[in-house]
């Protein structure tokens, strides 16, 4: 399929920008990094795009720092973004061996109304990539758990609402 050849070139970009990081150090990767979305963006459907852009600004998302803030303030102390872990988990509690994503329910496929539906248009594309990354998701918390990694998923809805899910997590961590 076209978005599949299309996704192949992008898959393409990001061995060679690895390889040219292994090659050449940190400069030169920067540059490679720009290539690398340029050619993506150019490369993709609108809403391949859009959802790529959103990766692209995944960090410091506003659901993770309602969170961060709410575990900061109770004197939890935590990495952010461990790239050394499946999934790169969002917080991570080195000395407790847990972890904590917090995920978008749109993208993840959370139970909930936002996760739940699909866009009118071009819904196929968008029920497949919800099911990659709901398979992707479980696959990496299998691989943490297999590593003696505790994963907990905080939901983008759940920080919405009243203060239990700071409630949730703190079981979670333990004092
Ligand atoms: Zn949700």
């Amino acid at each position: 399929m076209e978005s599949e050849r299309k996704l192949g070139s992008a898959r393409y970009w990001c061995a060679r920008r690895a390889a040219v990081k292994h090659a050449f150090g940190r400069n030169i990767r920067a540059r490679y990094s720009c290539t690398y979305a340029g050619t993506m963006a150019d490369f993709m459907s609108p809403e391949g795009r859009s959802a790529h852009m959103s990766k692209i600004h995944s960090k410091d998302t506003k659901p993770e720092l309602v969170l961060r803030r709410l575990l900061h303030g109770v004197g939890y102390r935590y990495r952010l973004h461990d790239a050394r872990l499946p999934g790169k988990p969002d917080l991570v509690f080195p000395s407790r061996r847990k972890v904590i994503f917090v995920n978008g329910c749109f993208w993840h496929g959370h139970d909930c109304p936002a996760g739940t539906r699909l866009p009118k248009s071009n819904t196929q594309f968008w029920a497949d990539k919800r099911r990659r990354n709901r398979e992707r998701d479980l696959r990496q918390q299998g691989e943490l758990v297999s590593r003696g990694w505790q994963p907990l998923v905080v939901w983008e809805c759940e920080l919405q609402s009243d203060g239990r899910v700071l409630e949730t997590v703190r079981e979670f961590l333990g004092p």
